[in-house]
């Protein structure tokens, strides 16, 4: 241990580790830190969170609301979060009280998309060209950097294509601007991949860092459906990709686990990777390691901020993970009979079309 303030910062078998976010992210949090001996405390506004069923304690308060924050850092050894809209003022306000891990800049940089395009640029990771649209008058000049069709997406609240709109045309644009509800947005140039993949990466409280064989994605309606590893990529592309993710997480003095997702883009001179966007927390295209390795992208990320050693993230099987949105999750019961099947249900009250209810991981 470097000094006294890094040892202070490693917990014990048993203490409390505080998760902001009550989804399914933080419900399968909440059990690897189960398996690891640690309690969890989940706070969330939603009183019907799914992480609440799988947790010792939770809270049900607003995240600004500082005096149920207050007992809630007074009741947990470390803070770490499941999503990355947690307002970054919360983060702080926790931080001045209780180790906040990954750390509060990951969310500045990855909640704002014209902040983590910075990032990404300022530390050598390519992009696709774009350009900060304050208003429908900065459109026209946007388009003169990224080129058209551009996508439109504002910097803050957007997720599985929330938020976002293409734009073929200069005469669109005022629609455009109208159609993402007229906020601060960036204009990105439209990428002509091949496929997408992503890489989970993780780094623990001495700047060690690792990361997870990459995984091949496939969206269906702007939302995960299948991630695949093997992927198809060579295997110069999938060790530049690990190395991007670890460089993400460095960059950030990141402790957890992250995402980086990322087109592929295939050209006569090779693959070529243009990052799309972080996700500063463990993601659904890890959901894999889950069955296809000896340690999870849950479990790694409990043990880095716990301060605990990362685990080695070999990959012992081929899987295809495959999401079960709204009535998919109907079909439990014959994905229960199918050999090789590894089946999770989020515990979730109420099936919606496009809601996450649970995966599955097939061993091939
Ligand atoms: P995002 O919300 O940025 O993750 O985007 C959701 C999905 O939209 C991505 O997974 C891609 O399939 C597609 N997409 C987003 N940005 C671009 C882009 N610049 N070029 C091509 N497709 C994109």
């Amino acid at each position: 241990m470097a000094d006294s303030t890094t040892a202070r910062l490693r917990l014990a078998p048993g203490s409390m580790l505080g998760i902001l976010g009550g989804g399914q992210l933080g419900r399968m949090l909440a059990q690897s830190a189960a398996e690891l001996g640690l309690r969890c405390h989940v706070y969330c506004p939603d009183a019907e969170s799914p992480a609440f069923e799988v947790a010792h304690a939770h809270t049900v308060a607003a995240y600004d609301d500082e005096a149920a924050l207050a007992r809630f850092a007074d009741a947990v050894d470390a803070v770490t979060y499941e999503f990355e809209n947690v307002p970054d003022a919360t983060a702080r306000f926790l931080d001045a009280r209780v180790p906040v891990r990954p750390g509060v800049r990951p969310l500045t940089v990855a909640q704002d998309r014209l902040n983590e395009k910075r990032y990404l640029q300022e530390i050598g990771i390519p992009i696709a060209p774009y350009a900060a649209v304050d208003g429908p008058e900065d459109i026209a000049s946007a388009a003169e950097i990224t080129g058209l069709p551009a996508i439109l997406k504002t910097r803050r609240m957007g997720y599985d294509g929330k938020g976002q709109t293409r734009i073929e045309s200069l005469d669109d644009a005022l629609a455009a601007w109208k159609r993402i509800g007229e906020a601060p947005a960036v204009l990105e140039g439209v990428v002509g991949f091949a496929l997408e993949c992503s890489v989970i990466a993780a780094r623990d409280i001495d700047g060690n860092t690792i990361a997870y064989d990459i995984a091949e994605n496939v969206h269906e309606n702007h939302i995960l459906k299948w991630t695949r590893v093997p992927s198809t990529l060579s295997e110069e592309t999938m060790a530049r990709a690990r190395e991007l993710g670890m460089k993400v997480a460095s960059g950030l003095d990141y402790v957890g686990v992250l995402a980086v997702e990322l087109f592929v883009v295939r050209d006569g001179t090779g693959e070529h990777l243009i990052a799309n966007e972080i996700a500063p927390r463990v993601h659904n295209s890890g959901h894999w390691t889950q069955d296809g390795c000896a340690v999870s992208q849950f479990d790694q990320h409990v043990r880095a901020v716990a301060g605990w050693p990362l685990g080695d993230p070999k990959r012992h099987s081929d899987v295809e993970m495959e999401n079960l949105i709204g009535f998919d999750a109907d079909g439990w019961y014959d994905i229960l009979s199918e050999p090789g099947a590894c089946l999770h249900l989020y515990g979730k009250r109420e099936t919606r079309p496009g809601r996450k209810m649970g995966h599955v991981n097939r061993l091939k």
